[in-house]
Formats: C-alpha cells, sequence, structure tokens
C-alpha cells in the first residue's frame, strides 16, 4: 500500500496534540467507518448508533463549549478530522455525521441560554440532531431572497414555508431555519429553531442524488407550524448575519474534506499504476502518468498551505471573507483535478463502482456547488477587491 502521509507538506502549525488526534481519528475511520461506507452508501444510510460512536471518540463535540459538553479543539483539529473523515471516500459521511457543524453554531454564538441547555448537550452527545434549513426552492444562492415567512403572533410565530436540499432533514430534532419576519431582501431574516416534531411540520426524502448516498438530503414543508418567540436565534430580522458568519467555518470544513479527497485520488491512481502494467512496463513508469501524479500533489500542496494559512487567520481573528471564499473555490478545483486524473490513470477500472476514486468523481460537483457555489464565492471575492 502506498503511504500517502510521506507526500504531505510539512506543516508549521500542526503540533504534537493535532498528530495525536489525527492518529485517533484514523483508527475511529477505520474501524468504524471504512469497513463498512459500501454498504451504508448503497443502503442509502447511515445507522443511528454511528453518532454514539463519533461522540465516544470526541469527535462531534470537538470545540464546543465544555459548558455543554464540549471537548477542548482549535481550528486545526477540526480540519484534521475533516480531512481523516474523507479517507472513507464518501463524503455523504462527513456531510451527514458533521452536518451539527452547520447548524448548531448559529444557536451557540447567538441563542438564549434556556435554548442552548436545551439542544446543545443531547445533539453532541448523539442522541438528538440537528440540521441548518436556509436553500428553498426558489432561493439557493441568493439567500436574501428566501420567501419562507413567520409571522408575529402573541408569544409565537407562525411559519408558513419550504425548504429544500437539507442534510440530515429526515432524521432531524429540530431545523435551523432562516426565516422571513419583516422587509424583502437580507434586512427581514430571522433565524429561527424550529422543532421538527411541532403540527405543521412534514418533510420528504430526496434520494436520488449523483452522490452523497449515504447522506440523507430532504424537504421540509411548514404549514401554519406555532413556534415559541423563546426559539429566535438572535435578533428579530438580525439573522442575515448569523448566516454570513456561519460560513467560514463551514468553507473551511469543506476546503479541508475536499484536500482529503485529493489525497485518497492520488493514493489509489498511484496503487494502480504500481500493479498495472502496459507497453511492458509498470504504469507508473511512464513519464506522462507520473507528471500526472505531479500535478496533483502541487495542487493538493498548494491547497493545503492556503487551507492551513486561512485556519491561522481564523483562530487570529483575521480571516477574510474573499480569502476563505477563494480558498473553497481552490479546494474544490483541486478535488476535481484530481478526481478526473486518478480516473484516467485507472482507466475502465477506475469507472466501475467500487473504487473510492469512481464516488469522489460522482461527488466533486455538491461541494463546488453547496456552502456556495464557485460563480458566487468568486464574484463575493471579486467584488471586495475594490476593482
Ligand atoms: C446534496 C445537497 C445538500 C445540501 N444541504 C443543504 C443544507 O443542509 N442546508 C441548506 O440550507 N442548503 C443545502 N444545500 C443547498 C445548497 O447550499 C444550494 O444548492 C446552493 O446554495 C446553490 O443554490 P441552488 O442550488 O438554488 O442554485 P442557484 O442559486 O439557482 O444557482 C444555480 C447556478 O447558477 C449560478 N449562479 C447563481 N446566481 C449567480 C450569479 N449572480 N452570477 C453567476 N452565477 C450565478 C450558481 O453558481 C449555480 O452554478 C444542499 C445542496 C445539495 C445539492
Amino acid at each position: 500500500m502506498y503511504d500517502i502521509d510521506n507526500t504531505r507538506l510539512y506543516s508549521p502549525f500542526l503540533r504534537e496534540e493535532h498528530h495525536q488526534w489525527r492518529e485517533q481519528m484514523r483508527r475511529f475511520v477505520e474501524r468504524e467507518i471504512s469497513p463498512h461506507i459500501n454498504q451504508w452508501d448503497e443502503e442509502g444510510h447511515l445507522p443511528a448508533g454511528l453518532w454514539h460512536k463519533a461522540a465516544q471518540v470526541g469527535l462531534l463535540q470537538l470545540g464546543y463549549p465544555e459548558s455543554y459538553g464540549g471537548v477542548p479543539g482549535d481550528v486545526f483539529h477540526t480540519l484534521v478530522a475533516a480531512e481523516e473523515l474523507a479517507r472513507c471516500g464518501a463524503g455523504g459521511l462527513y456531510a451527514s455525521l458533521m452536518v451539527h457543524g452547520i447548524a448548531l453554531p448559529p444557536l451557540v454564538h447567538y441563542g438564549s441560554e434556556a435554548l442552548r441547555s436545551a439542544v446543545v448537550p443531547p445533539v453532541l452527545r448523539g442522541e438528538r440532531h440537528i440540521s441548518l434549513a436556509v436553500t428553498e426552492p426558489g432561493a439557493g444562492s441568493d439567500v436574501a431572497n428566501i420567501q419562507c415567512r413567520a409571522r408575529s403572533s402573541g408569544d409565537h410565530y407562525v411559519v408558513t414555508g419550504e425548504k429544500t436540499f437539507i442534510t440530515g432533514g429526515m432524521r432531524a430534532d429540530w431545523f435551523t431555519t432562516a426565516v422571513r419576519t419583516g422587509e424583502e431582501g437580507f434586512g427581514g431574516i430571522s433565524l429561527l429553531l424550529i422543532p421538527a416534531a411541532a403540527a405543521g411540520v412534514e418533510r420528504q426524502a430526496l434520494d436520488r442524488k449523483q452522490g452523497w448516498w449515504c447522506s440523507d438530503t430532504a424537504s421540509i414543508f411548514f404549514d401554519e407550524v406555532k413556534v415559541p418567540r423563546n426559539n429566535l436565534i438572535g435578533e428579530e430580522n438580525g439573522g442575515f448575519l448569523p448566516i454570513v458568519h456561519n460560513f467560514n467555518g463551514e468553507r473551511l470544513g469543506i476546503a479541508a474534506s475536499c484536500v482529503g479527497y485529493s489525497r485518497v485520488c492520488l493514493q489509489e491512481a498511484i496503487e494502480w499504476a504500481q500493479a498495472r502494467k502496459t507497453f511492458g512496463k509498470r504504469l507508473a513508469d511512464h513519464q506522462v502518468i507520473r507528471h500526472k501524479f505531479a500535478g496533483m500533489q502541487q495542487r493538493i500542496n498548494a491547497t493545503q498551505a492556503y487551507l492551513e494559512l486561512c485556519a491561522c487567520a481564523e483562530q487570529q481573528g483575521q480571516l477574510k471573507v474573499s480569502d476563505v471564499s477563494l480558498l473553497k473555490v481552490q479546494a474544490t478545483e483541486t478535488m476535481e483535478f484530481c478526481a478526473r486524473e486518478a480516473m484516467q490513470v485507472m482507466g475502465g477500472a477506475g469507472y466501475m463502482r467500487g473504487s473510492r476514486t469512481e464516488r469522489i468523481y460522482r461527488e466533486v460537483r455538491v461541494n463546488a456547488i453547496g456552502g456556495g457555489s464557485e460563480e458566487i464565492l468568486r464574484d463575493l471575492a471579486s467584488r471586495q477587491m475594490g476593482i
């Protein structure tokens, strides 16, 4: 087996504790995930007990306040975890198992004490689930245009509308939901914690997807759903800021996963090229093929370095939206390049279901679209360049 860690660019940011965490995560993935992931992906779901196992190793709780059951960890611990989870080569695993990573932070940072203590501990223990519900059939990239309405009615809001493409939506106990409480545009959006069990909530699985098969994706329908006013997260009509604030962590996590998927592609392609013979020699001995590996490594190194600098900036409160936006673009393009090159090296065998590369190839686009598409992120960055 080719040891992909030998090609890892030296990182001045990772300390002994991060290396130990990587080893712990690697053991967790090798024991609890990799042997089963093909079956889970084909069956279209993850087993309920996996969240409990992830809590036992401290994965779900990483970086959350200890007062709510969190365990200490910095941004580099979260990047290491994302990269190690990617080694199973199924993006649906990270998307679903770690979906609280995008749904919980608004609550932790902006929610009331009562809401936090009711929701955060059971989610971190892996007993309950929470999803982020922003996207609507008529508003994806254009978040400011959401139409799901929350009408004020005494000590309640009454919510009517539809959300779609919601990761973990079939399993969720709560939705951190973007709703319209005021005028059109970003100034009229609020965040509301909606219990999935509330009367008037319905959901429908979206299970015909190109990839992420083991991750459940759902449309959520709200029909005159009564939600206590106390479930407001942050200020009324002040929901846009927490949503935008949330993007930094999500984009760093996606970038780290993409580096992980790229390394998987590189490893599988090298192993194949070392074993396969064409025209009397190993595929790996053809210069054209070796150059493909160098090209993949070059892009992985560049993305890793960019990612770690952004993580360092985040730690110091200096991360610019334009930088993390372009980082995500860099990472998805690297994944796309590596998936393409690895498939090409593996020839017909790479096209057949069963390799991690084949699945990663199918899952390029969801990374390039979700969490801010390449077009939207480039536009955001270019507008901040003051051109
Ligand atoms: C599997 C999956 C899981 C998801 N999970 C979640 C989730 O948990 N929660 C959630 O809220 N959302 C989720 N999403 C939604 C995701 O964030 C959106 O798909 C994404 O924001 C893009 O929105 P859209 O699909 O409506 O595309 P659109 O916004 O309609 O865009 C379509 C295309 O047009 C481009 N485009 C749009 N506007 C412009 C412009 N001004 N200039 C140039 N190009 C433009 C886009 O880049 C894109 O390529 C998920 C999506 C998928 C596929």
